[in-house]
């Protein structure tokens, strides 16, 4: 029995360790559908794939014969929902990004909550049972950074087994760096010295690890970026940057097709006493939707 549950806890641990996380950037076609892989990795001796379905921007992780995977064309990218996204997103880095949803829609929202470190204890776990007895199961698209994730294991783990949420994991990089002496333009992921590759890849591979896919959706800190960081977005790491037109807490009022930015770190209870406020008169009018059909059907 004592064996039994030893081999048992062993195997838990080892279950998601991972190693060699790296960049990839090939293309594979299935059902007639257009696929990148984007990431590669090992884990339990294998060689598996971040992969990213061109047409829905659904991400998902493979295992997939090497022989399978062809140089990409960039003729029939160009073609896909996601390169479209992807090139409209990076040409706004004034913005950090793509900040309303760019096809027609009715009476539609996308929240967007970002998970910036924070040394408070737990999280907007009220605010999301207000949001969720009010409104059912409810999409929501939540930006974490490592250093968030690193103090907060039980929080993170309450957040993604709440099964009144349907979790969109956005990369908002590994340390987020912030110093409230700098300016805007030193700040954030343009400070001098930033790892790009490490504040991208890490957090990546700690969701990973933690059993949980990233999705292709990025959101700068501070949504501070500038041209060089929007084209390595574009070109090497294939993430397609989230802004906000509703940012609550600085009084920006959701319309149709609004994508929302609360904090969920309890650093900003203004924007969430804000949205508390409005949810009644926001639940008449709109419903939630998750954030890649903000992009495609
Ligand atoms: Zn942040």
């Amino acid at each position: 029995m004592l064996k039994t549950i030893f081999l048992v806890l062993c195997a838990g641990l080892h279950l998601f360790a991972l190693e060699n996380y790296t960049l990839d950037a090939r293309q594979f076609w299935k059902d007639k559908t257009l696929f990148l892989v984007i990431r590669r990795f090992e884990q339990n001796d294998r060689i598996r794939y971040l992969t990213l379905n061109t047409q829905t921007l659904q991400t998902q992780l493979m295992n997939l014969d090497e022989s399978m995977l062809e140089p990409i064309a960039p003729r029939a990218l160009a073609q896909t929902p996601f390169a479209q996204t992807l090139n409209a997103a990076t040409a706004l880095w004034q913005k950090g990004g793509i900040d309303h949803a760019s096809r027609r829609l009715d009476a539609t929202l996308f929240l967007t909550m970002d998970l910036c470190p924070s040394s408070k204890k737990g999280y907007e776990s009220e605010f999301l049972r207000t949001l969720t007895r009010q409104n059912g199961k409810t999409p929501i698209a939540v930006a974490i950074s490592s250093a968030w994730l690193e103090h907060h294991e039980a929080e993170f783990e309450a957040l993604r087994n709440d099964p009144n949420l349907s979790i969109t994991w956005v990369n908002h990089t590994h340390t987020h760096f912030y110093d409230r002496a700098l300016p805007d333009r030193k700040n954030f992921m343009l400070h001098q010295g930033t790892d790009v590759q490490a504040e991208i890849l890490n957090v990546e591979q700690r969701l990973i690890e933690k059993g949980v896919t990233p999705s292709v959706f990025f959101r700068f800190p501070g949504l501070i970026a500038d041209e060089r960081l929007m084209r390595a977005l574009r070109e090497h790491y294939f993430l397609i940057p989230l802004s906000a037109d509703a940012w609550i807490a600085k009084n920006q009022r959701p319309e149709n097709g609004s994508l929302i930015l609360i904090h969920g770190n309890k650093n900003e209870p203004l924007g969430i006493d804000m949205l508390e406020h409005m949810l009644p008169d926001l639940l008449k009018r709109y419903r939630f939707q998750a954030i890649e059909e903000a992009f495609v059907p």
